[in-house]
C-alpha cells in the first residue's frame, strides 16, 4: 500500500506526450523522419521558397521508404496503418517547409491513394510502383478557373471516341504540376448524368496535348510548384480510366477525406512547432528588465495556443483512429480539417505578435509559418466549405 508521503502527486509537464493510437514503432518511425528532415532538407528550405525544392527530394524519400508508409507491400510500400502517414505528415513540418510538405502530401496523400483504391493492377504498377520509389511524380487536378469550392460545375470534357478519350479543358492551382509525370483528372463524361457524370483519368503530362500554362505566384508556399494546366485534344486510351465510368465524383469525395486529415494533422503539427519556437523566444527576449514570456499578457497567450493546439490534436487522432478502423467520418474529418486549420494560422499570428517586429521579418521564419498556413482555410476545401459539410450533416 502507498505510504502518504507517496500519494502526493505532482504535474509532470516533461511527460513524454504520446498519444494512443501511436506504438513504439510509430515514435521510431517518427524520431527517423524528425532526423532526416532536420538534418537533409531544413538546411535548404530557404534556397528552396526561391527555387521550389527539388525532384531530387521525392527519389531521397523513396530510397528511406517514406513515401510508401502506409502503402502495401506488393507495391514497394512499408505496409504501415494510416497513422504512419500522420507521423509523415507531422514530422516533415521539420523541414521547415509548408510548400515541401503540401508537394509530398499531394504526391502520397492525394493522387495516391485513389490509385490504390481504384486503379488496376497495370495502373498501380505502371504509376504506384515508381511513385513510392520516388522515380514517378504525382499531381490531382480538380480545381478549374471556373470551378473549385462547386466541383460538380467543373467543365472538363472527356468525350469517348472509340476505343480512346479526348480530353478539353483546363485545371488550376495544380500542385506538383510543373514537374509531375502523371495527373489524376477529374472530368465530365457525361453532362446530363448530374453527379453520375464525371470520370477519372490517368494522363500522363507528357501527352500532346498537355500544356503545362504558368507557375502561378503566392502569397506563401512558396517551395512548391502550382500550375495553370490546359488540355487540348489530348487522347487516351480506355485504360486511362481510373475507377469506374460516371464515379469520379464519389471517388474524389472520398479522396478528399484522406487529403483533408492529412493537411489537419500537418496544421497542427506547424503550430506547435511555431509555438516551440516562440516560446524559446520569448525567454530570451527581455523587456523592462524581464523575459516577455513572464508578462501575464503573454503567458496567457502561450497558454491560449497551446490549448488550441491541444484540441485540434485531440480531434485529427480521435477522427484518424475512427477512419483508421474502417469508418467513413465525414462530419468529423470536416470539423478537424476547420479547426486544426483555423487554429494554425491564428497561432501563427499570434507567433508572429510575440517576436514583436522580429515577426515581420524574413529570418525569424515565422512570418513564412503564418503565409503558409493561411492555405490550409482554403485548399482541400474552404473554411465556408467544411461548415456547409458539417452543417449540411445534421440534415439542414
Ligand atoms: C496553393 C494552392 C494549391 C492548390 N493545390 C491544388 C491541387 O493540387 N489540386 C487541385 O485540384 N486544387 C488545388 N487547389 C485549389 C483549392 O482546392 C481551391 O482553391 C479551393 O477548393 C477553393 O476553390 P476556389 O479557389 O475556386 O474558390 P471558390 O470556390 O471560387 O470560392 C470563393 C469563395 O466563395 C466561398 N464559397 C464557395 N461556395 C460556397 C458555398 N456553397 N457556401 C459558402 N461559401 C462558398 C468559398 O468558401 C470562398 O470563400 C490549390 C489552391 C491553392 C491556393
Amino acid at each position: 500500500m502507498a505510504t502518504a508521503q507517496s500519494n502526493v502527486v505532482k504535474p509532470d509537464h516533461e511527460a513524454r506526450r504520446k498519444h494512443f493510437i501511436f506504438t513504439d514503432e510509430h515514435e521510431q518511425l517518427r524520431e527517423s523522419i524528425r532526423n532526416f528532415a532536420a538534418k537533409e532538407l531544413a538546411p535548404h528550405a530557404e534556397e528552396w521558397e526561391e527555387t521550389t525544392f527539388p525532384d531530387s527530394v521525392f527519389r531521397r524519400m523513396g530510397e528511406l521508404g517514406f513515401l510508401g508508409l502506409d502503402k502495401p507491400e506488393a507495391y514497394g510500400g512499408q505496409g504501415g496503418d494510416y497513422y504512419t502517414s500522420l507521423v509523415l505528415a507531422e514530422e516533415i513540418v521539420n523541414a521547415n517547409s509548408g510548400g515541401l510538405a503540401m508537394g509530398l502530401a499531394v504526391h502520397t496523400d492525394m493522387a495516391m491513394p485513389p490509385i490504390l483504391a481504384f486503379g488496376t493492377e497495370e495502373q498501380k504498377q505502371e504509376w504506384v510502383v515508381p511513385a513510392i520509389k520516388g522515380e514517378k511524380i504525382l499531381c490531382l487536378g480538380i480545381t478549374e478557373p471556373d470551378a473549385g469550392s462547386d466541383v460538380s460545375g467543373i467543365k472538363t470534357r472527356a468525350v469517348k471516341d472509340g476505343d480512346e478519350y479526348v480530353i478539353n479543358g483546363s485545371k488550376t492551382y495544380i500542385t506538383n504540376g510543373h514537374r509531375a509525370d502523371v495527373i489524376v483528372l477529374v472530368t465530365k463524361t457525361d453532362t446530363d448524368a448530374g453527379y453520375d457524370g464525371f470520370t477519372l483519368f490517368l494522363v500522363p503530362m507528357d501527352a500532346p496535348g498537355v500544356i503545362r500554362e504558368k507557375r502561378l505566384e503566392k502569397l506563401g508556399m512558396h517551395a512548391s510548384d502550382t500550375a495553370l494546366l490546359a488540355f487540348q485534344d489530348v487522347r487516351v486510351p480506355a485504360s486511362a480510366v481510373l475507377g469506374q465510368v460516371g464515379k469520379g465524383f464519389y471517388h474524389i469525395m472520398w479522396e478528399l477525406q484522406g487529403e483533408r486529415l492529412i493537411g489537419a494533422a500537418g496544421c497542427v503539427a506547424g503550430a506547435q512547432k511555431c509555438f516551440e519556437r516562440t516560446l524559446q523566444y520569448a525567454n530570451e527576449r527581455k523587456a523592462f528588465g524581464r523575459s516577455i514570456g513572464h508578462f501575464q499578457v503573454i503567458r496567457h497567450k502561450f497558454a491560449e495556443m497551446a490549448t488550441k493546439i491541444e484540441s485540434a490534436r485531440q480531434m485529427v487522432y480521435v477522427t484518424a483512429w475512427r477512419f483508421n478502423n474502417g469508418e467513413y467520418p465525414v462530419r468529423e474529418i470536416s470539423m478537424a480539417k476547420l479547426h486544426a486549420s483555423r487554429i494554425a494560422v491564428e497561432v501563427a499570428d499570434e507567433c508572429i505578435q510575440i517576436h514583436g517586429g522580429a515577426g515581420y521579418m524574413r529570418e525569424y521564419g515565422v512570418e513564412r509559418v503564418w503565409r503558409d498556413m493561411r492555405l490550409n482555410r482554403i485548399g482541400a476545401g474552404t473554411d465556408e466549405i467544411m461548415l456547409d459539410v458539417i452543417g449540411r450533416s445534421y440534415g439542414l
